[in-house]
């Protein structure tokens, strides 16, 4: 098939259930070119979906296999604010959305989708997963996928009905929400959309479905904007095409799955109650959580007048050379979500990715005039009770100590289409520069606002301040609409905290770039790694940078400093077994009640497959090191070492934490053990001395 750009309907006369090419998948990708307006179905040989395991593991080898990239071109675009170029950027940069081998059945905690690109944020391999019922549906419409190349010359949007794909122009969208989008396109099935941060180019933006999930990391909002595509819808009518290889075998590796997750409901799990909101009590106690631009770790502000940053001796101290004075103490308690619920009695859980027993998010059902308004999200302001890493990050890490105003800045991100995790990251660092006195002289230390909001009316005032609950939203409306390009502080910032710090340290000498907290661009979650042994690594040799998503972490934190060199093998074991959870695609949450064993029955019966799981962590091995060449080639064309990108930033790497139980440590014990670890962990990998596969 291919069809042309069309302003019409879906003429449902075309519309045809595609049947499954294989047990277990559809065997095939809607290919979209955006720049000729067309879109095909193109064929995957059965070898490579069973290779590769579906979702992350193949939407990899279709970036690498496939990659539209004209590199000779795209090797000349220049990024807006660093001195570098900006790959991302180019149209013919390829863009994913895959599904995997548990979507469209009853695997619980299934419902998930994964968008895999070069990242706008990083300019390096990017896989982020979103929520949803869009993976499932996608799925059972008889595609394994979307490959989206080229971009659009106005704004668009692709509707999926079973077989039929259609393009069509969406120029009534421009400068949308993602929740108007959502209420525009009411009826026409699951919607992805990006808003206003995306449509921008903003470099943190990440597109969202069901109004409150978010393919969150490596602004991939923005991709879908350099492409100009604000939204996909897919509907599809019927299941009956979706082909298992057994059935009973699945439903006997489903039944133990739902056991487990049950029992643990039953036995009082705190995650069933509270999702990971309970985090800012833990990660509080336990030294990680980012408090104040990461500059301290355990809910407790330093004063900031009195911190200097060494010229490269490396620590906080005093000004003085004594210790940092503790001046506020953060309430964790009031920033988690117990806080939430004991304030919000008309909160309800729920689920927003079936079939999920887990169902972790819960959302607010006011009573407004004596009447519960039970509406879509999308319907109501101030409703979801935000996750842990958005109540560190939009929370402690810009001074903020209540979970009902998290709420503020996560809607403001779910409505706008940005990452809770940048986006804290982008606004905690220009209060923390504020500190300092080091913003460029042409910017204020201040904005105003841009509508009525709290305390203040549009036009005030609002101080780049720490402890502002109002912050978040107003300065995340002015960062979506604003454009990375000139030398405006917002559209600055729109490139990201670590370009924004990039630029203040050009522009003025100050060493702004010490007080980012990332690795290869992506900035660091709401999980800092000094004081935990094998931390550090797991965030260096991660694909995309900074995610703490790429592997588990072992108990405890804060211990003496002691090097993380014997854990490598394991760290390898832990990220291919994650390799293998993202390409089935189940979510993270749902791995503890879901054993290895579980995954494996579950996989065979779909597919037909015979594996083992030492095979399938050999298929995983191979995943993660066909990501980490696609991402060497690329610092080969830019002339850098693997080893330089491999590197945190320099405050996670000299900068001791200044207070709590991993008080005065970093992330390695010192230069000597940071280069063992990554010598030891090449070598395991089967990489040379450089880190090349
Ligand atoms: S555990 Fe939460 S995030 Fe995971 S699938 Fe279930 S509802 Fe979605």
């Amino acid at each position: 098939m291919n069809y042309s750009m069309d302003n019409g309907s879906v003429r449902w006369d075309d519309v045809m259930l595609l049947d499954w090419r294989f047990d277990g998948f559809p065997g095939r990708v809607l290919w979209v070119d955006l720049s000729q307006g067309t879109v095909e179905a193109k064929e995957i040989p059965h070898d490579w979906l069973i290779e590769s395991m579906g979702g992350k593991g193949l939407a990899t080898r279709l970036l690498v296999e496939w990659d539209t990239t004209d590199y000779d071109a795209a090797m000349n675009l220049k990024h807006p604010v660093l001195d570098r170029v900006d790959t991302a950027r180019h149209p013919t940069n390829p863009l994913l959305f895959m599904t995997g081998p548990y979507q469209a059945s009853t695997v619980g905690s299934s419902g998930r989708a994964v968008v895999v690109t070069r990242s706008p944020l990083t300019d390096v391999y990017i896989d982020t997963y979103i929520g949803g019922n869009i993976g499932h549906v996608l799925r059972q419409a008889g595609w394994d996928g979307l490959f989206i190349t080229g971009a659009s010359n106005h704004l668009c949007r692709l509707e999926i009905v079973d077989g039929h794909a259609q393009l069509h122009d969406a120029t009534e969208l421009a400068g949308m929400t993602t929740w108007q989008v959502e209420q525009t396109l009411e009826g026409k099935g699951e919607c992805l959309s990006i808003g206003p941060a995306g449509e921008h180019g903003v470099r943190i933006a990440s597109p969202l479905t069901a109004g409150r999930r978010a393919a969150g990391r490596g602004g991939t909002g923005a991709a879908f904007g350099f492409k100009n595509l604000k939204a996909v819808t897919v509907k599809s009518t019927s299941k009956e095409e979706v082909r298992f290889a057994s059935e009973a075998s699945l439903k006997s590796a489903v039944k133990i799955q739902r056991q487990e997750m049950g029992l643990r409901r039953r036995s009082g799990d705190p995650f069933y109650a509270f999702g990971t909101s309970r985090g800012p009590i833990y990660a509080s106690e336990n030294g990680r959580m980012p408090t104040a631009n990461y500059s301290s770790t355990n809910a407790m502000i330093p004063k900031f007048s009195e911190l200097k940053v060494s010229g490269g001796q490396g620590g906080v101290v005093a000004s003085d050379g004594s210790p940092v004075t503790i001046t506020t103490e953060l309430d964790a308690h009031e920033l988690s979500g117990e806080h939430w619920h004991e304030s919000l009695p008309d909160a309800k859980q729920s689920a927003c990715c079936a079939p999920c027993p887990i169902a972790c998010e819960a959302a607010d059902r006011p009573t407004i005039d004596g009447e519960k308004i039970r509406k879509r999200p999308i319907h109501l302001n101030r409703v979801d009770r935000p996750e842990y890493e958005t109540l560190a990050m939009l929370g402690s890490n810009l001074g903020l100590t209540s979970s009902l105003d998290v709420m503020d800045g996560n809607d403001a991100c779910n409505r706008l289409g940005i990452d809770t995790i940048s986006g804290g990251a982008a606004l905690s660092i220009v209060c923390e520069l504020v500190e300092h006195g080091w913003l460029p002289e042409h910017w204020a230390d201040h904005f105003h606002a841009p509508f009525d909001f709290g305390r203040y009316k549009q036009g005030d005032v609002v101080p780049w301040q720490f402890g502002i609950p109002e912050l978040p939203p107003l300065a995340l409306a002015m960062l979506a609409n604003s454009q990375p390009g000139d030398d405006g502080l917002f559209s600055v910032l729109a490139a990201g905290a670590v370009a924004f710090s990039e630029y203040v340290e050009k522009t003025t000498g100050h060493p702004a770039t010490r007080l980012t907290a990332h690795c290869k661009g992506l900035d660091l979650p709401a999980w800092d790694p000094r004081g935990k042994r094998g931390n550090a690594m797991a965030y260096m040799t991660a694909n995309v940078g900074a995610s703490h998503m790429r592997a588990g972490y072992k108990e405890p934190t804060g211990l003496p400093n002691s090097s993380a060199v014997d854990l490598m093998e394991e760290l390898i074991e832990s990220q291919n077994s994650i390799v293998i959870r993202d390409s089935m695609i189940l979510c993270a949450f749902a791995k503890g009640a879901t054993p290895d064993r579980v995954m494996l029955d579950a996989w065979n019966a779909i597919t037909g497959d015979t594996a083992s799981w030492d095979d399938l962590m050999h298929r995983a091995s191979i995943q993660w090191n066909l990501a980490r060449s696609w991402n060497v080639e690329h610092w080969d064309r830019l002339g850098k070492n693997p080893i330089e990108t491999d590197l945190l930033s320099w405050r996670l790497r000299k900068e001791p934490i200044p207070a709590g139980v991993a008080a005065g440590m970093v992330s390695f014990v010192d230069d000597q053990d940071e280069k063992a670890c990554m010598e030891k962990y090449y070598s395991l990998r089967g990489w040379d001395e450089n880190g090349r596969p």
